[in-house]
């Protein structure tokens, strides 16, 4: 589950992480309210309005704008609400945006320049332990200076016995060039973010710029916040912040009826039980020339009602050309399964795409017999570059 960067910041405060100050808006006049605000509260006179949907590099897509004045917050707020936001990260039509967050703007000038940096806390799957990501050169996409200038990320493995050790966080500090009072802060800094991480069972902590101010105090000026879905039972404040407004709704409705589906571009529907032999299968659409429409695991218990529920949600994208539905029934046997695609079909009444169905495993045999003799608009295909075939067929 992602969170947007105002619950992101709220979360990282909770556990002393000093961030950029802000209040989130709805609407310009709120936008106007939240300056006055954050102007009693920080003595800023000067604001950042930043569009608040679960989407990077809003800043390029027109989505982070300094306001200089009152005037200036409710016009860009009441231009950033509502617009459909398009950034390189977003689809071709963006997102809408619902809410904006009035920040202060703390790139105030002083004895020194501001400073961004990078920093990310993820698993590193490989060694199995959390890492600290960071580099000099924030701001800006963090994949450009993995590939041009990958000497400059830098990383720092955490042993989860022992937990972010003093050296390291004063590792961390060195080598982004600290000194004085700002290497002293940054220490403060990563541990409360490495502590935030780990409390908040997150599966992401990426601060995309952490600024050194001209008074050198470290903050965090954005968050991007990934939790691990399979903790929220045990954080009930945070799993309050989920937003269905930023989710895929069909992948929503599914996740409601206990499918694992995920939305892709293609156009051949998926129908698998499995989350490996779904890999398979989208492969072998590949190959096929055709693409997948969707992953979509129904996992170990197929029987007529859960397919039924799957073919609705495949049938709800309108790109999808075929449905392969490809099941390997080892505790469902398969002639329950063709007895379920075959209720479904007809519970269903008119489904306009060709259906190509493999089962393998128990009763395989018995399950294409059913489907042979259904009468129905499906094929049946006993082998993987059978079903690879028909696909192909189909799509013409
Ligand atoms: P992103 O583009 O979605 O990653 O959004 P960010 O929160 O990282 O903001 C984008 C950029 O806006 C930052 O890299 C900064 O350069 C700029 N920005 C953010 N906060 C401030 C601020 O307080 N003052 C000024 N002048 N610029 C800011
Ligand atoms: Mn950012």
């Amino acid at each position: 589950m992602n969170l947007h960067e105002y619950q992101g910041k709220e979360l990282l405060s909770s556990f002393g992480v000093r961030i950029q100050r802000g209040i989130v808006a709805q609407s310009a006049k709120d936008a106007v309210d939240a300056a006055k605000q954050m102007t009693a509260e920080t003595g800023t006179g000067w604001h950042v309005i930043k569009a608040q949907v679960h989407a990077g590099g809003r800043g390029k897509g027109g989505g982070v704008k300094l306001a200089k004045n009152l005037q200036e917050v409710e016009e860009i707020a009441g231009n950033i609400i509502g617009m459909d936001l398009v950034t390189p990260q977003t689809s071709a039509e963006g997102k809408r945006v619902h809410q904006v967050l009035i920040a202060e703007d703390v790139y105030y000038p002083g004895d020194n320049e501001p400073e961004e940096y990078y920093m990310s806390v993820l698993l590193n799957r490989g060694t199995g332990k959390n890492m600290i990501m960071y580099s000099t050169e924030g701001g800006m996409d963090i994949e450009t200076v993995a590939e041009e200038t990958p000497h400059l990320i830098f990383t720092e493995e955490i042993d989860p016995a022992l937990g972010l050790l003093g050296f390291q966080a004063r590792r961390v500090a060195f080598n982004l060039g600290l000194s004085g009072g700002a290497f002293k802060e940054m220490t403060k800094f990563v541990s409360a973010l490495y502590t935030a991480y780990v409390k908040s069972d997150a599966s992401l902590f990426e601060i995309n710029p952490v600024l050194k101010t001209s008074d050198d105090k470290i903050m965090a000026v954005d968050a991007k916040v990934t939790l691990d879905d399979n903790a929220l039972y045990r954080h009930k404040d945070l799993k309050e912040l989920r937003d269905l407004r930023e989710e895929n709704p069909i992948e929503v409705e599914a996740g409601a009826l206990g499918l694992n589906y995920v939305d892709l571009d293609g156009n051949v529907g998926c129908m698998v039980n499995g989350a490996g032999l779904a890999m398979a299968t989208m492969d072998l659409i590949k190959q096929a020339g055709g693409e997948p429409a969707n992953f979509l695991d129904v996992g170990g218990t197929a029987d007529a009602a859960r397919v039924e529920a799957a073919f609705k949600i495949i049938l709800k994208d309108p790109a999808v050309k075929a449905i392969l539905i490809n099941i390997f029934g080892g505790i469902v046997r398969c002639d329950r399964v063709a007895q379920g695609v075959i209720d479904a079909y007809k519970n269903m009444g008119n489904i306009s795409v060709p259906i190509i169905v493999r089962l393998q495993g128990t009763n395989a045999d018995i399950a294409k017999e059913l489907i042979d003799n259904s009468g129905l608009d499906v094929m049946s295909a006993t082998e993987f570059q059978e079903a690879a075939d028909k696909v192909q067929e189909v799509l013409g």
